[in-house]
């Protein structure tokens, strides 16, 4: 259940076209990760170009807030930089993907009870400041497996996060959450004074009894 009072809540979302050329129109050989000249609204927002071959290729708008646009605003978007930052106005849409996936420092816990270990977004797998999770999966997996396999139990600590990251994520959660917001404006109620006390413990000492986890 949402707690906005305590807990930073966005959403990667997305949508995108898998689109083919007539003619040659990129670059196999290169990806164009996070492409941010875009407008950004406060908000983080920016196009994916992952190439199949000169052809063909996944472009996709993606924005990191709390609220999902129409769909004709990230299409449009989509259409827009085809035509003005890739210079490609002929192509067919082949495929499209849309999505939105949590990201939140809302606890979610690994461990469901004794004998139940939530996986995945579930087990707060997805990276709550990119909402990526497939390494994470992979790394918690690789960890059960290899506890089960040595001593026929899985591990203490199902997923060996550090308190760190996890501090680093609601830092960067706060900020984009607050969308250049100036300080005192917090939208939870994690304001700009506790941020910075949090952030000065973190370069003198760890909060008692966290240090050990993982
Ligand atoms: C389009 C898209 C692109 C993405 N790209 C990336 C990326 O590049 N890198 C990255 O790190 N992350 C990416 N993500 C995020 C990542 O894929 C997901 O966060 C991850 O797959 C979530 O894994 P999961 O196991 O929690 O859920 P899922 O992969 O959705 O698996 C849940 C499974 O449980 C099944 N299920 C659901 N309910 C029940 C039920 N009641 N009984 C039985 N089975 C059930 C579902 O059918 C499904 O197979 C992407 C997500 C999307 C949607």
């Amino acid at each position: 259940m949402k707690q906005p009072q305590k807990h930073r809540y966005l959403l990667q979302h997305f949508v995108g076209w898998e689109v083919e050329t007539e003619a040659n129109a990129f670059n196999p050989e290169v990806v164009e990760f996070m492409d941010f000249r875009g407008e950004q609204h406060h908000e983080a927002r920016f196009m994916y170009v992952l190439p199949f071959s000169a052809r063909k290729a996944l472009v996709e708008y993606t924005l990191f807030s709390e609220v999902p646009l129409a769909k004709a605003e990230y299409e449009a978007a989509i259409r827009e930089y085809l035509a003005t930052a890739l210079g490609i106005n002929n192509y067919r849409i082949v495929a499209e993907e849309v999505g939105a996936i949590p990201m939140t420092d809302h606890p979610l816990p690994a461990q469901a009870g004794k004998h139940i270990i939530n996986l995945g977004t579930r087990g707060g797998r997805a990276k709550p400041s990119t909402g990526y999770a497939f390494k994470r999966i992979q790394q918690q997996s690789a960890r059960l497996v290899e506890a089960l396999a040595s001593t026929g139990r899985p591990p203490a600590d199902p997923t060996g996060d550090k308190w760190q990251f996890r501090l680093f994520d609601t830092l960067l959660l706060d900020i984009m959450q607050r969308r250049g917001k100036p300080p005192g404006t917090s939208s939870g109620s994690f304001s700009s004074a506790t941020l910075w006390s949090a952030s000065s413990a973190f370069w003198t000492k760890p909060p008692p009894g966290l240090i050990t986890c993982g």
